[in-house]
């Protein structure tokens, strides 16, 4: 009778003792991308991955700036996006990958989780920032998705910054164009990694938000257009579920659908675990890795088609994610909780 009065009692203690008490939900959370792929790191120099490491904090500190102070995760989405797409390491803005034709056409979109609102342009080729140009879509035309010559003069009308074709091209990017053409070789082959931009948030009023630029794929031919302005394949966000953007072989992410799928999956596991729990489920989802394996399992399908990449995402419980079937991804992320990580290579989420 003794143990079972002494065990009853050290049951209860454990489950009123503010040392067992659940930490809340971070108020804030951020994750960003520049690319996932080949990345190894006997390839690259120690400037080279400190030039990398210090765009990527530099951008996650845009993000978290803007969401330390109270401000939205859209408003961050486009902090932490604006210094990848001018900066010349990453394949979006300037330094984007070459067309066929030796032009750099840009897309982008964004979306909010708020309303499910979106913005998205294809093909760009004078507008500076093209992620403000989807956010321009988005808040002030009747339409989600511009393309080319229209596009620009939405933008124009707008009163977008432009920029002539030199701000956009590298001498980098035109040598793996020229590589391409004069070895035969696909555009994985070339680059051996994707370069693509994207940042996903959530801010301290719970919503969620997702962007995603690029310049797309090497020697992009006929009008091509890749996932990252497909709302659904490249960008998602949706408060109900979760705020994806994903960086791959475009061609595989669109088929599967990979941002909207990771969102309809994740929203069908909230609301099952809402009804069976009567509500009480909050803390199961903070501590349970249903979002990271659903976004394995999506990221599998796009293996197993063929493809390659990842993704990042935030959860309306803060975390922030990563899924990528490549040996890299340039990422980062943080929360309001002090997780600060910027990270190159390695499996997953972990390094
Ligand atoms: N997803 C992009 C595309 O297919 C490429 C990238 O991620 O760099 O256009």
């Amino acid at each position: 009778m003794k143990t079972i009065i002494l065990a009853a009692a050290a049951a209860l203690f454990a489950f009123t003792s503010p040392l067992h008490a659940k930490a809340p939900a971070p108020e804030w959370s951020i994750a960003i991308h520049g690319g996932a792929g080949t990345l190894d790191p006997d390839r690259m120099t120690t400037e080279q991955r400190a030039a990398y490491e210090a765009a990527l904090q530099n951008a996650l500190d845009a993000g978290k700036a803007v969401l330390a102070e109270g401000g939205s995760a859209m408003d961050a989405v486009k902090a932490a996006i604006l210094p990848l797409e001018d900066d010349p390491l990453f394949n979006a803005g300037r330094g984007a990958v070459f067309t066929w034709e030796g032009r750099n056409e840009l897309d982008a979109s964004i979306m909010d989780g708020r309303d499910r609102s979106a913005g998205a342009v294809t093909g760009v080729t004078t507008i500076k920032n093209p992620i403000l140009l989807a956010e321009k879509v988005r808040t002030d035309s009747p339409h989600v998705f511009l393309m080319g010559e229209g596009a620009e003069q939405f933008a124009s009308e707008q009163q977008l910054e432009t920029a002539p074709p030199e701000w956009f091209a590298t001498e980098r990017r035109l040598e793996s164009l020229e590589r391409m053409k004069a070895n035969a070789l696909s555009a994985i082959d070339v680059d051996l990694k994707f370069g693509t931009v994207g940042a996903v948030a959530l801010d301290q009023d719970g919503n969620l938000a997702a962007g995603t630029s690029t310049g797309g794929m090497t020697g992009k031919r006929w009008g091509r257009i890749g996932d990252a302005p497909v709302i659904g394949a490249g960008t998602y966000a949706d408060n109900r579920a979760c705020a994806v953007s994903a960086t791959g072989w475009g061609e595989y992410f669109i088929r599967v659908g990979v941002a909207a799928e990771i969102c309809s999956r994740i929203r069908m596991v909230r609301a099952q675990q809402a009804f069976k729990s009567g509500g009480e489920h909050r803390e199961w989802l903070e501590r349970e890795g249903y979002a990271q394996g659903i976004a394995d399992a999506v990221m599998k399908e796009v293996k197993d088609l063929g493809g390659d990449g990842g993704v990042i995402l935030v959860t309306p419980e803060g975390q922030a994610l990563y899924s990528f079937n490549t040996t890299g991804m340039y990422r980062g992320r943080a929360t309001s909780d002090g997780l600060n990580e910027v990270a190159i290579f390695g499996e997953g989420a972990a390094e």
